[in-house]
């Protein structure tokens, strides 16, 4: 099953993640960043399973993402 990987320390909050995927991604209001949805955290890296289904949408947010802090494996 392919996963996210966040490297959420590095975001900055720019809301693209959010617009594009609401399914998966949230804004937290405490520090503005973005949160992966039932993602596991290892450090500051968040790391998340995702259906096959959603993977081309997930892979043209990862492309989307400024900051270069969503990666695909
Ligand atoms: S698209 Fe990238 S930089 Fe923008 S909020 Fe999402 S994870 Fe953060």
């Amino acid at each position: 099953m392919p996963k996210i990987i966040h490297y959420r320390n590095k975001c900055i909050g720019c809301n693209i993640c959010f617009e594009l995927q609401p399914e998966i991604w949230r804004m937290s209001k405490k520090d503005g960043k973005a949160t992966l949805i039932k993602s596991l955290a290892k450090k500051d890296v968040f790391i998340s399973t995702i259906n096959e289904s959603i993977l081309y949408q997930s892979q043209e947010v990862a492309k989307a993402c400024p900051a270069k802090i969503i990666k695909i494996i």
